[in-house]
């Protein structure tokens, strides 16, 4: 990991009745964390340095402004902060801006939050506050988590797990608030929404960022879709359902080869052990 300098710019008392908070500017955020917490702002300040130019890109914002975001080591201050169940991670308040995420997991856990709630906050920016809300639940969570899993693979990343094991969830349900919606449906949700954001990115590549430009004057997301790649909202579900199913049905088959083959093996091997002892008493 590349070093980054954080500057720390000045110190201020967000609350008289909690511990205060620190301010570190980096290049395109502000990062709050509480005294003594400089190894934290260090570490989420890598996570903006790399992500944030990355989701800029891929959304189509030029030049962004810088929006706060408060880090948390303690989940309970966060979720008692937030007013969030514990399952939630990270919230962006929109308007202003705002991100708040639980620190209370490190590594690829924090880089997910982190990048997941940069992705709100830099599309609010690129749509601004008239249009943000015009952008669809699913769309907006879909981008969101899309651009904060780095798949080792990418031309898998439209084949989500959680998706095929709770099965599709209709889209009249993703429009609406997710957590809305049971626990395991919530999962699917989100699974569901990245997976169709990553397939469209898949087929056709500079889709979102093109669309999300019409968007931000002000025309429906749906419409922008259509315009940027010939496909209506209709083709987009039923084409990626179709990719789905098939995908499914391929997985099926090498999960079938593969067990075949293994026990092809093990069966080899028993035989090859027994040979092996009845040869014993005349090698004597
Ligand atoms: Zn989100």
């Amino acid at each position: 990991m590349r070093a980054l300098t954080v500057l720390v710019l000045f110190a201020a008392v967000i609350s008289a009745h909690a511990a205060p908070w620190i301010a570190c500017r980096v290049s395109g955020a502000s990062i709050y964390v509480h005294a003594g917490e400089g190894d934290l702002a260090r570490q989420v300040g890598e996570i903006v340095a790399t992500e944030l130019p990355r989701i800029r890109h891929a959304i189509g914002l030029s030049a962004s402004h810088a929006f706060p975001i408060y880090v948390y080591r303690d989940s309970n201050e966060f979720h008692r902060n937030t007013q969030t169940s514990s399952v939630v991670r990270g919230l962006t308040l929109c308007p202003p801006g705002k991100v708040s995420v639980d620190a209370g997991e490190a590594g690829v856990e924090l880089c997910h939050t982190v990048t997941h709630e940069m992705t709100h906050a830099l599309l609010f920016q690129r749509l601004g506050r008239h249009y943000f809300h015009d952008l669809p639940t699913w769309a907006n969570e879909g981008m969101a988590e899309y651009l904060s899993s780095r798949e080792p693979f990418p031309f898998l990343a439209w084949i989500d797990v959680p998706f095929v094991q709770y099965g599709n969830v209709p889209m009249k349900q993703l429009s609406g608030e997710f957590h809305n919606i049971n626990a395991l449906r919530c999962q699917a949700a989100y699974a569901q929404s990245r997976a169709m954001i990553a397939w469209l990115e898949h087929r056709h590549p500079g889709t979102l960022r093109n669309a999300l430009s019409g968007v931000a004057h002000g025309h429906p997301f749906n419409r922008e879709i259509t315009r940027a790649c010939g496909m209506t909202m209709n083709d987009w579900y039923h084409g990626w359902y179709a990719d789905m199913q098939q995908a499914k049905r391929r997985g099926a088959w090498v999960a079938g080869i593969l067990v075949g083959l293994a026990l092809l093996a093990s069966l080899l091997g028993r035989r090859k052990r027994q040979f092996g002892v009845r040869l014993e008493p005349t090698s004597v």
